[in-house]
């Protein structure tokens, strides 16, 4: 008597565990067991059509059918609030970057052989966004493409190999950029750096191996040995590349003064210093355009990628008129899809979208109302020991122990789990992978940044409920006793850190 005729697709389980599934009864395909059978159908044949080295997020894998703005909705028709892709930056199928895409797919689109408008219209209001020199464009289709280029671009106009990164760093998935990435030639089925490259500490403020806001100066003079050993190994340094704000060195905002006493130094030694930009730029950052401003300097050379096209795979380098001179050898520099039509349209449809929308300074509202949240939460919670961020490029630190620091990449996983459950998608990074990341669509809201706290709120204090939870916090911060961290495994057995963390991202 007391069935609901209709119950949330979150409360299957619980049917399906009362009751057959009157679909059967009916001869019709029920929907009561419907949406677990089709993911474990795709997840069988994504196993077995697709390369195993593919991640899927989450311990319950998402089937996601539409995006729109700042949600998601799985084939259950639920919906979730993206607060992790950065890439449909001014909103999933954002209707005028549909728009503006498919009325020039269906016009033109072809190579930046042939004259058209839309490439020095685009070009020139991408440049007008740069602080001077930067003013010369290329298109390609990537952020790893855009590196490459810009890897490129630093050897021809220098004639050296020789590159400096920063630990942890990601840059792109191809051989070149895999070699200049710690992420991934330090991390699980990497094979190390070869000999032109020379990697400098994490400048982490918070766990890194000088503390505090002060310390960008004394971060940035660990380039000198860097470069040393570069001229050393008979491969001086041509490039420094890094990263405006470090994804997946943790949501790490870099100290004052790094980027100024780094660039110096690479400049002195005659080398280029690239800002990769691909995750942090068009107005994320809040108080600036690039997030490079930040840090009051201007890079030789800007990678763009993921947002630029809000979904369209475009990818762009800004450079300074000197070195795009230098770079022109005698060797062509052709990209059959870089600089398309329709990728320019669309290309052009963010910058409108970002400039009429004002999504910067909704960056930088809604970023700060999430920031304070979370350092409220702080205040509850003894497993948030960090938060940081700048706009919408948010991380919050999970550790055991507020005093040592100790990384708790458990807790981090369960919670995002958690919030996936909750319907709001954050996922999770860092070295020690105990790193929320927290970088939505520009288009979120003061009620969606609510609505994550509330969320997290919420998981932290069940947690601190009761021993019986997944994960045991060390307490709240009034002093609850602590407890250890109970690895849980996935569908497969597999640690559950590997679904919940996803790669390069
Ligand atoms: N640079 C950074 C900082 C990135 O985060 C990524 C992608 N995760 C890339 C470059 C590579 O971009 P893409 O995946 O578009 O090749």
């Amino acid at each position: 008597g007391a069935f609901p005729g209709v119950a949330r697709p979150s409360d299957r389980a619980l049917y399906a565990g009362l009751c057959p599934d009157p679909g059967l009864l009916l001869g019709a395909p029920g929907r009561l067991s419907g949406e677990p059978a089709a993911i474990d159908s795709l997840l069988d044949r994504r196993a077995r059509s697709l390369g195993p080295s593919l991640s899927i997020s989450y311990e319950k894998p998402l089937h996601v059918v539409r995006g729109f703005m700042q949600h998601l909705y799985d084939a259950d028709g639920q919906p979730y609030l993206d607060m992790v892709n950065n890439v449909p930056h001014v909103g999933h199928s954002n209707p005028r970057v549909v728009a503006a895409a498919a009325r020039q797919m269906a016009v033109l689109s072809t190579n930046t052989r042939y004259l058209h408008p839309l490439l020095e219209e685009y070009a020139e209001a991408l440049a007008a966004t740069f602080p001077r020199p930067l003013s010369a464009c290329f298109f390609v289709n990537s952020g790893s493409e855009a590196n490459e280029l810009a890897l490129r671009l630093a050897r021809v106009a220098t004639g050296r190999k020789g590159t400096v990164v920063v630990d942890v760093g990601y840059h792109g998935n191809t051989t070149t950029l895999i070699d200049v990435s710690p992420y991934k030639h330090d991390g699980r089925g990497g094979r190390g750096a070869p000999d032109w490259v020379r990697k400098v500490a994490l400048p982490d403020p918070y766990r890194g191996l000088f503390r505090g806001a002060a310390s960008g100066p004394d971060y940035a003079a660990l380039l000198d040995d860097a470069l040393d050993a570069l001229e050393v190994a008979g491969h001086p340094a041509g490039a420094f590349l890094v990263e405006s704000m470090l994804g997946c060195g943790g949501q790490v905002v870099l100290p004052e003064g790094y980027l100024a006493g780094a660039f110096r130094r690479v400049r002195a030694r005659g080398g280029v210093c690239i800002a990769d930009e691909v995750q942090v730029g068009f107005g994320r950052a809040g108080t600036h355009f690039w997030a490079f401003e930040h840090q009051g300097v201007v890079p030789d050379v800007v990678t763009l990628g993921k947002p630029i096209g809000n979904g369209w795979p475009l990818g762009a380098v800004v450079t300074t008129p000197e070195i795009a001179r230098a770079f022109h050898d005698g060797m062509e520099y052709f990209n059959t899809f870089g600089g398309s039509q329709a990728s320019l349209a669309a290309g052009m449809a963010v910058l409108r979208e970002v400039a009429e929308k004002d999504l910067q300074a909704n960056a930088l509202r809604v970023g700060a109302r999430i920031l304070t949240g979370l350092r409220e939460l702080q205040g509850r919670h003894a497993a948030l020991g960090d938060v940081r961020g700048l706009g919408l490029y948010i991380g919050a630190e999970l550790v055991k122990d507020r005093e040592t620091r100790e990384p708790f990449p458990e807790a981090a996983g369960y919670v995002a789990n958690r919030l996936r459950d909750l319907g709001v998608l954050v996922s999770t990074d860092g070295p020690d992978h105990n790193v929320l990341k927290v970088k939505p669509p520009l288009v979120v809201t003061e009620a969606d940044a609510d609505l994550l706290l509330e969320a997290l709120d919420r998981i932290l204090a069940e947690d601190a409920a009761g021993p019986d939870r997944p994960f045991v916090s060390p307490g709240t911060v009034s002093g609850r006793p602590g407890g250890r961290a109970r690895p849980r495994t996935g569908r497969q057995g597999r640690p559950r850190s590997r679904r919940s963390r996803p790669e390069g991202r």
